[in-house]
Formats: structure tokens, sequence, C-alpha cells
């Protein structure tokens, strides 16, 4: 036990309360389980029902507010963040396992998306288009959706909420929001720098708790407007026929299995660096990662003997020491779940050419680290090939064409990222078209989106709007149109009818 343990709160109202459940959930570090994070509460219906009143009471003013204010206190946030980011890249590191460098790329791309969406405060443009009438102008504009219930993941703990908690509060919405019970101290700590930031009480709430009792309570409760969710896609269909039918917009970012396709005339080098840091980096749990490599048949031995024998070398142990490659899974049950789809794909017949253990020696067995895994000779039907495994284990297919590597490319349930490795153009050139995937990417491996353009998946990747800048991304997600026509003519003019 952990005595000493730090407590963590709800925020609601502005102010930081226990549960009225007196229950709590217990974040542990997923290196050293004997390293306790933080104590957080686990929220009753109750405690959801006040975060959901004190939205909705600061929704009316909150809208009212300039939007360049409103961007003005997201851009103190990045600053606030920006000097922090020492410290939280490393709580990011001990609560959910990612190794240091990760962990502080996961808080500057929260940054990233602060500095973005404050300059959204002094854009929000709609459109003026002109009338078929005299003396009257019409106009597009956008406007907030109301109170949104925000659900996030714990593979970027301070990254994906920023995602979503900075365009919400640009565009004028109030927001409560469940992050992961396996990430809380780090979504707390978040918080806690955007109301440092000058947020006004109600407009920002945090209830902690479990998914099926908290997140599945507020998702569907009669006083949230919007829902936005990033996790499995299981969770996120469910949660989507669930609330699609009470009238809620619902936008979710769902999993991947995200392929990279290495043609014979690719640079082999490169394209062995990228499947090893696609498919290993954050020990492989991102939704974008890379868990099939499809290889042309002319370079697939060469570029398997390269690929292995890098991933063989790369070293695990706990993110915050400096010689890390790979830290471990972020809990028991992921650890576990990754384990039986190495043993599935033995099963299956794929030849496993490095890794496939649990990583016990030298401190290794206080946390949950997998090695990095490789099977080779996979067929697209197996299930290693088609579901997501989310954990350091990628399978090598071999493929006969740009067109056999597409067709295999594209023989998923799922459309997140996918890549291709080629020097020839008309390889790059059709892959760009024809892969179905949200995400394309030429010579770079499947991570490693930048938050100025929309991001987010095709099929079961994703369902509604994007998330992340540009056009079509999360402004969309959080705003409605609304057209003004505005008639100065003094007198009745009938559209259509002069
Ligand atoms: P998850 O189990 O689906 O959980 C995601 C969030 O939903 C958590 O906050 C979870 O709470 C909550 N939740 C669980 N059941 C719920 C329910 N019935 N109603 C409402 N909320 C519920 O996913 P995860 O294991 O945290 O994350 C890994 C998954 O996220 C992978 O599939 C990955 O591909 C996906 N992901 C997708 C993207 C993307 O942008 N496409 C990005 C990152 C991750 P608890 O934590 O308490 O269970």
């Amino acid at each position: 036990m952990a005595p000493h343990a730090k407590k963590f709160k709800n925020l609601i109202n502005g102010k930081w309360l226990d549960s009225s459940s007196r229950k709590t959930i217990k974040s542990l570090n997923p290196a050293d389980t004997s390293d306790v994070i933080g104590i957080v509460p686990m929220s009753s219906k109750d405690d959801v029902d006040a975060a959901v009143k004190s939205a909705r009471k600061a929704f009316n003013p909150w809208r009212l507010t300039p939007a360049p204010k409103r961007g003005e206190i997201i851009f103190r946030a990045a600053e606030l963040l920006l000097k922090n980011k020492d410290a939280l890249g490393r709580l990011v590191t001990r609560e959910m396992g990612k190794i240091l460098k990760e962990g502080m790329g996961d808080v500057q791309e929260a940054v990233d998306m602060a500095y973005y969406m404050a300059g959204e405060g002094r854009r929000l443009s709609g459109e003026t288009i002109p009338s078929e009438l005299p003396s009257k102008d019409c106009r597009s504009v956008r406007v907030p959706i109301g109170a949104f219930a925000l659900i996030t993941p714990w593979n970027f703990p301070v990254a994906i909420p920023a995602w979503k908690i900075f365009p919400a509060l640009v565009s004028g919405n109030t927001v409560v929001f469940k992050p992961s019970s396996y990430t809380p101290v780090c979504a707390t700590r978040l918080v806690e720098l955007i109301t440092k930031a000058g947020v006004p009480d109600g407009v920002l709430n945090l209830v902690h708790g479990s998914g099926e009792e908290t997140g599945d309570y507020l998702s569907t409760h009669p006083g949230i407007d919007g829902v936005s969710f990033t996790g499995s896609s299981p969770v996120g269909e469910r949660l989507a026929r669930a609330c699609q039918p009470l009238g809620k917009e619902v936008s979710c970012e769902m999993g991947g299995k995200n392929p990279i396709i290495v043609m014979d005339d690719a640079r082999l080098d490169l394209a062995v660096e990228g499947a090893l840091w696609g498919s290993f980096g954050t020990a492989g749990q991102r939704c974008t990662a890379a868990s099939r490599i499809i290889v042309h048949r002319r370079v697939y031995s060469r570029f398997l003997d390269m690929f292995a024998r890098a991933a063989k070398k790369l070293k695990l142990g706990d993110g915050l020491e400096k010689t890390t490659d790979v830290g471990p899974l972020v809990n028991f049950q992921q650890m576990e779940k990754v384990l039986d789809y190495i043993e599935t794909g033995k099963e299956e017949g794929a030849r496993l050419v490095c890794g496939g253990r649990r990583a016990v020696k030298g401190g290794l067995k206080k946390g949950f680290f997998i090695e990095p895994t490789v099977f080779a000779d996979v067929k697209p039907w197996m299930r290693i090939a088609r579901e997501e495994i989310f954990g350091p284990v990628t399978s090598v297919i071999m493929a006969k064409d740009i067109e056999d590597a597409i067709a295999i490319a594209n023989d998923s349930e799922y459309g997140l990222s996918s890549s291709i490795y080629t020097r020839d153009v008309r390889n790059s050139a059709v892959a760009e078209r024809d892969l179905d995937s949200g995400i394309v990417y030429v010579n770079a491996p499947t991570i490693g989106a930048e938050i100025q353009l929309p991001f987010g998946g095709v099929k079961k990747s994703g369902l509604g709007h994007r998330e992340a800048g540009g056009r079509g991304g999360a402004l969309d997600m959080f705003t409605r149109w609304k057209v003004i026509y505005r008639d100065f003519s003094d007198r009745l003019q009938k559209a259509q009818m002069t």
C-alpha cells in the first residue's frame, strides 16, 4: 500500500471536490507498480450530475465571451504548459510508461494545439455570400453546440485531452472531461494548468471514474449536447449507438491496424528505421502504430533480416532512463492481452523471428514489459494481421507487387494511417490515391501526425468529425453552422420570385 500517495480530486464548478461515493482509483507506474502516482475519486452519478449542471450553467456566459478573449485564455494555457513541460513530461512517463522523449512530445502536442486554437479565437471564420436580392446580405457563422462530454484514452494522456479541450473551449462550448482511469493524474495536472490560465468556473469540469460507470452515465446524460470520444472501436461504436438516438453530436476516434508497404525500390535502411519506430515506439500503444509491414517479395528476406536484427537490439526499461528505447505496457490486462495475441500468432502458423515473451530480467518484473516481437510469413487472414493488438508486436507479410501490397493493406476493418517506402514516383502516386485510410505517409512511418492538419480515419477507425486543425478538423466537431439572411430593403422580398 502507499500511505503517502497523493490524493487528487474532481473539478466541479471551479471547486476541487472528493466524490460523494467515497470510492477511489489508484494510479500506478506501469514500469514499477510499487510506485503509486496518485489516488483519484471514483465519481458517483451525483458527481456527474453536478458537473453537467455546472457546464450547462456556464455555457451562456462563455458562449457570449468574445472568441478572441477565449483565445487569449487558451494562449495563457499554452504558456503555462510550456513552462511546466518538463515536470508534466516526466509525469506522463511515470504514469503511462512511454519513454521520456515521447512523454515530452506528448506535452508538446498539447502546447502546439493550444497555440493553434488560441489563434482560432481571431478566425473562427464563416463565409459571406452574395444574395440574389438587392439590399440583403447572407453569411454563415460557426456557433457552439453546448455542454460537451470529452472521454479520452491513456496512451496520450495530455495530448489527446488537449486536442479536445482547446477546440471545444475556443468555439464557446463548456466541457465535462472524463479521462482514462489509468492516467488520471496527468489529466488532473493538465486541468489545473488550464484553470490557472483563467478559464471561468464551470466552463471546464473534470470527473474521474471508470468508463463503464462514469463514462457511460456521462455520455448519455440528458444535459450533454455532444460527445467527443477517443478509444477502442468496440467502446466507441457502442457509445455512438447509445448517443445518436438521443440527438447528441458524436465523434469517435478509434482503433487501427496500420500498414507500412516496403517496395523493392525503397531505401531499405530508412524503411527498417521507420518500421522500428512505427511498430515499437510507445511500445506499440498508438492508434497509428505500424502493426503490418507489407514487403515486396524481391526484398522480403533482406528486409526481414535487417528488421529482426534491429528489433533485438532495442532496450526495454523504465522510460525515465536515458538508455531505454521501449517502455512497458500500460497495465496488467493490456500485457496479458498482448501475450495472448503472441500465442495466437504461433498457433496460426506465423514464424516468430524475435521477442515473444514477457521480459522480467534486471528488475523488469516490477512492471509490464514485453519484448519487441516480430512475426514473419504472416498471412492476411490471420488474426494477428487483422485485429488491433496495441502492443510491441508486428506482422511481416509478403506482397507480389504494388497492387497486391495495396490490396493487402486495404483488406482491413480499420483505415486510420498507412505508409509506403518507395523511390518510384508511380508507386508513390498509386499508393497516395488508392490506400483507404485517413492518413497516408510516403517515406515515413505511420506515426507522426502534426496538429495543423485534420486527424482521423475511415471504416472502424473513425466516426463523425476529424480531430485537430485545418479545414475539416476539430472546429467542425465543436461548432454548428448557422446561416443568417439580413434584409435591409425595407420591403418584403421573395427569393426565387423576382
Ligand atoms: P477504451 O477502453 O475504449 O477507453 C477509452 C475511454 O473510454 C476511457 O476513458 C475509458 O474509461 C472510457 N470508456 C470505457 N468504456 C466506456 C463506456 N461504456 N462508456 C463511456 N466511456 C467508456 O480505450 P483505451 O484502452 O483507453 O485506449 C486504447 C484504444 O484507443 C485503442 O483502440 C487505440 O487505437 C485507441 N486510440 C485511438 C486514437 C485515435 O485518434 N484514433 C488515439 C489514441 C487511442 P476507462 O479508462 O475507465 O476504461
